[in-house]
């Protein structure tokens, strides 16, 4: 008999683990989302099941959360770190160990919410052979993305295809801004059923902690106009920017400056590469004795990073929601952001940040200087980035609203049926 409990989900994340150390590897928002999700639901009282793709032999194949939440390695393809765009071809083989997963467990998910596009194409095959409601959250459109890169991987074409067959096949597309959903419209499809839940942040890991006592923890000193970066070393991430603005006159005379870079980094891999350019740049403008990279932060330290800093700025070239603005505004810390993507959304202009044209040094060097000149203002609009985050952004009320759909799918009865051919693997 198959255990087909109506409050059982599968998240599916192929690529991106929950259980994984965040801020390296690939590993940045879609990681944190799957668990915090999982987390939340779990507090609701969902038995939740995180599935990724296993990438080394020492990882165990179960991790235990919560007594009501695990994460589920599955083996397709070598056990080894493969870049994204060279997994789909495993697929087939994580469709399959997902089904053994289910017969041997005796489950069958009737709820599968998918993350990023190749996991939606694994929630498509599976509805194949399976009665099932899938709903799915993008992460990153390669509709979006392909526009600023100029050689385009070989999976591009695959990747759009499946894009558009996931947003006009799945039962829920959830955006995680009303810009990330005018962006599907426009560039996917006008069919299909989406829904803006956005992203969350855990309030009560950040914001308790006073900035002068972060600093005290942390060795800076209080005079120090901190300006912080955290997230993943990528170019699309804009570092360049940022260290070019602090490199601008009006900017870098200011006495006391200090910027910090926080990001995990592997030497000779895509990050490393990034890490050493971004480098490069800041000894060439002469700003190595005011800049630190403090590495991969997490449990331990981020929270105290980003009370500490007197601006955080997350100078992407896009982003579809973008954590680490609303961490910040979790920890009273005011943003300035390019003005794209969910950063529009989640960043207040003047009230809780200021938003800046992506890729613009001048435009980033004197919102950043127009902050660190008033830091009473400075505290006002970290203030309020904190109260706009207790009032939209806390995991609790994303994983309720979530929720509510998943128990409005769940209440209708889900037809047998064969979704349009998704794009063969
Ligand atoms: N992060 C972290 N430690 C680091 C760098 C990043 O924990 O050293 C986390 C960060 O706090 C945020 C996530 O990685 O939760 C990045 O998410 P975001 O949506 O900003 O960007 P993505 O990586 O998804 O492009």
């Amino acid at each position: 008999m198959l255990n087909q409990e109506k409050n059982r989900i599968a998240l599916i994340s192929v690529t991106g683990d929950p259980a994984a150390q965040i801020g390296k590897e690939e590993a940045g928002g879609q990681n944190v989302y799957v668990l915090q999700v999982g987390l939340a639901l779990a507090k609701l009282g969902w038995k939740v099941d995180m599935f990724a793709r296993r990438n080394s032999p020492e990882q165990s194949a179960i991790v235990q959360h919560h007594p009501n939440c695990r994460t589920i390695r599955l083996t397709a393809g070598p056990e080894e770190f493969i870049n994204r765009d060279r997994i789909f071809s495993y697929l087939p083989e994580f469709v399959k160990a997902f089904q053994k997963f289910q017969h041997r467990e005796g489950i069958q998910y009737s709820l599968i919410h998918t993350n990023y596009w190749l996991s939606s194409w694994v929630g498509m095959e599976l509805k194949k052979h399976q009665p099932v409601r899938l709903v799915h959250t993008y992460h990153s459109l390669g509709a979006v993305k392909y526009r600023s890169v100029r050689d385009l991987p070989d999976i591009a074409s695959t990747r759009l295809a499946t894009e558009k067959a996931c947003l006009e096949t799945v039962d829920r597309v959830v955006a995680t801004s009303p810009q990330e959903e005018q962006h599907m419209r426009a560039l996917v499809s006008r069919k299909g059923a989406i829904e803006v839940i956005p992203c969350g942040t855990d309030i009560e890991r950040f914001g308790q902690i006073s900035r002068q006592e972060a600093r005290q923890a942390l060795g800076i000193a209080e005079d120090a106009k901190t300006i912080l970066y955290v997230g993943r070393f990528d170019r699309r991430k804009g570092i360049e920017t940022l260290v070019r603005a602090v490199g601008q006159s009006s900017l870098r005379d200011r006495e006391n400056l200090n910027l910090i870079i926080g990001g995990g980094y592997r030497p000779g891999q895509s990050d490393g590469i990034e890490r050493d350019r971004i480098h490069g740049i800041v000894k060439e403008l002469g700003l190595d004795d005011i800049t630190s990279f403090p590495g991969r932060l997490g449990r331990s330290n981020l929270h105290l990073y980003y009370a500490a800093a007197d601006v955080c700025v997350v100078p992407s070239h896009y982003e579809p929601f973008g954590l680490v603005a609303i961490e910040a505004m979790a920890s009273r810390t005011p943003v300035v952001a390019s003005n794209v993507g969910g950063l529009k959304f989640t960043v207040v202009r003047e009230v809780t940040g200021l938003l800046a044209p992506a890729k613009s040094d001048r435009d980033f060097a004197e919102a950043i200087d127009r902050i660190l000149a008033n830091p009473e203002w400075g505290s006002e609009l970290g203030t309020t980035g904190r109260l706009r985050v207790e009032l939209a952004f806390s995991w609790d009320s994303v994983a309720t609203r979530l929720a509510y759909v998943y128990n409005q799918l769940l209440s209708e009865p889900i037809p047998v049926s064969t979704p349009s051919p998704a794009v063969a693997a």
